[in-house]
């Protein structure tokens, strides 16, 4: 149920074992929040935001590879860092070992002062050692006691921490920001490198259904399902949707938290589901806004951009990432991650103050005409990985029979992400495999920390929470 990342990759697994699987969406595409519609306003197919990924989303890229479009992600290992003005740092891989590997780049930027980069050296360091899985101390406070600079905090950490978990630096789990800084940063460079689809993702998503149509499966679109009743007697399934009951033998769902919370009144009465009830109640979801414009002439050659000291926090020259899509001139789409001030603006203001802001990185934004834009709200983007956040996210085992749990907010040791979602589907597709008594395993194992990093503590960070369930 839910065909998200979650529920695609789950059911993809599934089929792949030999089981046949049916998706059901309530929506009349696949893709969940990581999908492309025609936007009515300027007749484009566009991303509901521009998705990343890194070279650590194993999952993911195993899901990719599972339906066959990990060849259509670009990756890359360099980063341009831009101020107000248009000076540029670049950040990157070099050969030294891992965690040295960024030194010589991070040593030259011109972004960051002799003092921030020494107060981002002593953090760096502290996060070689232990940080404790189930420390409920947030990164704000951690970083107070690391004496961080206003530099180091708001071109580095709240920059970070925005674009990677989409939240302050106030209101995030220690151990989350901790595992995002090594997997990006420290542990090796194919970790910390960057991916972008180079079509839209509706076009992947496409491919886990003709993955599904090949095996015995299918994807039931435009079908939300309103409740469930377990018939212990037959040992079925059957689902309510408008279009009539739908039974089944096994259910995965993989829903987001808020439309977990609508159907659980609708599931039947079990001794656990007050304490899924509970968790749910926990969460909170975080906006992103993604602007997206279409200039007569090319803006800049740089692929992306990170804008410092602005609200607009990246810059994406998707005609240069996706070629299809521009013939003259260029798109680009800015994305501005937890800022509930941003997602509050009317959307011509918001169009306004970001073209403002892109100008004075990019010159050529004054001189080129605008021929379309387009802001895209996404207010239930992603949930927060508050301090004790592990507390509220269950398995994938639900309190029925038969009936396991995916989706991003489950334990996977992940924030919300494309992988998180990715890895909870894995881990479902092996609960439901282990019930059938045709044991598989589907989750990808993680990337090996390299160089100097292999002697580095471990046990920073709760992604042992989906090994330990496998
Ligand atoms: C604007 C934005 C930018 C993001 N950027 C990134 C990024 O750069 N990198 C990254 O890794 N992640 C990013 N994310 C997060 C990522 O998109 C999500 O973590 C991931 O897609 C969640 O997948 P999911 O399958 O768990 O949930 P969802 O994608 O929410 O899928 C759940 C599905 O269930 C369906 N559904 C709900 N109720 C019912 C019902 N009753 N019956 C049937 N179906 C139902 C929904 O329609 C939906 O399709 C971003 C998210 C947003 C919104």
């Amino acid at each position: 149920m839910g065909g998200g990342v979650a529920g695609m990759s789950a059911a993809c697994s599934l089929a792949e074992a030999g089981l046949s699987v049916r998706v059901v969406e309530r929506r009349n595409c696949l893709g969940g929040r990581a999908s492309s519609f025609l936007h009515p306003g300027v007749g484009e197919v566009i991303d509901n935001c521009q998705h990343v990924l890194f070279g650590c989303c194993t999952n993911l890229i195993g899901f990719y590879e599972r339906i066959g479009v990990a060849d259509r992600i670009h990756w890359t290992s360099e980063m341009t860092m831009i101020e107000p003005g248009g000076r540029r740092s670049v950040l990157g891989p070099s050969w030294l070992p891992a965690p040295l590997h960024s030194l010589p780049r991070f040593l030259a930027a011109s972004a960051f002062t002799v003092g921030d980069k020494l107060a981002l050296g002593r953090a760096f360091r502290v996060l070689m050692g232990p940080i404790p899985s189930n420390s409920t101390e947030s990164l704000a406070v951690w970083l107070l006691r690391q004496k961080q600079t206003s530099g180091a905090l708001n071109r580095f950490w709240r920059l970070v921490i925005a674009s990677a978990l989409n939240a302050d630096i106030e209101s995030i789990s220690l151990p989350y920001a901790a595992k995002v800084i090594r997997e990006l940063f420290m542990n090796s460079a194919e970790a910390g490198r960057m991916g972008v689809s180079t079509v839209p993702l509706g076009e992947l998503n496409a491919c886990a259904a003709e993955f599904l149509g090949r095996r015995d499966s299918s994807v039931l679109l435009n079908t939300a399902v309103e409740s469930a009743t377990w018939d212990s007697e037959t040992s079925q399934w059957t689902l309510a949707t408008a279009a009539g009951p739908l039974r089944s033998d096994f259910v995965v769902l993989a829903l987001p938290f808020e439309a977990m919370s609508k159907l659980l009144p609708n599931m039947p009465s079990a001794e656990q589901a007050a304490t899924l009830a509970a968790q749910l109640v926990r969460h909170e979801h975080w906006p992103i806004c993604s602007v997206h414009l279409w200039f007569d002439r090319e803006i800049t050659n740089l692929e992306h951009a990170v804008l410092l000291d602005r609200q607009i926090h990246w810059m994406y020259n998707k005609g240069r990432t996706q070629p299809r899509r521009v013939s003259n001139g260029s798109y680009l789409e800015l994305v501005v991650s937890a800022s509930r001030d941003f997602a509050a603006l009317p959307s011509d203001q918001a169009i306004a103050r970001s073209v403002g802001e892109l100008a004075e990185f990019f010159p050529a934004v004054r001189t080129a005409r605008l021929e379309k834009a387009a802001r895209v709200k996404e207010t239930r983007a992603t949930f927060g990985v508050f301090p004790g956040v592990d507390s509220a996210r269950p398995t994938s085992a639900s309190p029925w029979p038969h009936c396991f749990l995916a989706g991003d907010w489950t334990a996977t040791g992940w924030p919300s992400t494309m992988e998180s979602a990715a890895r909870s589907g894995h881990l479902a597709a092996e609960a439901v495999c282990r019930s059938v008594g045709r044991p598989r395993i589907f989750l990808n194992p993680d990337l090996m920390p390299k160089g100097l990093m292999r002697f580095a503590g471990t046990g920073s960070v709760p992604s042992e929470l989906g090994r330990r369930q496998a």
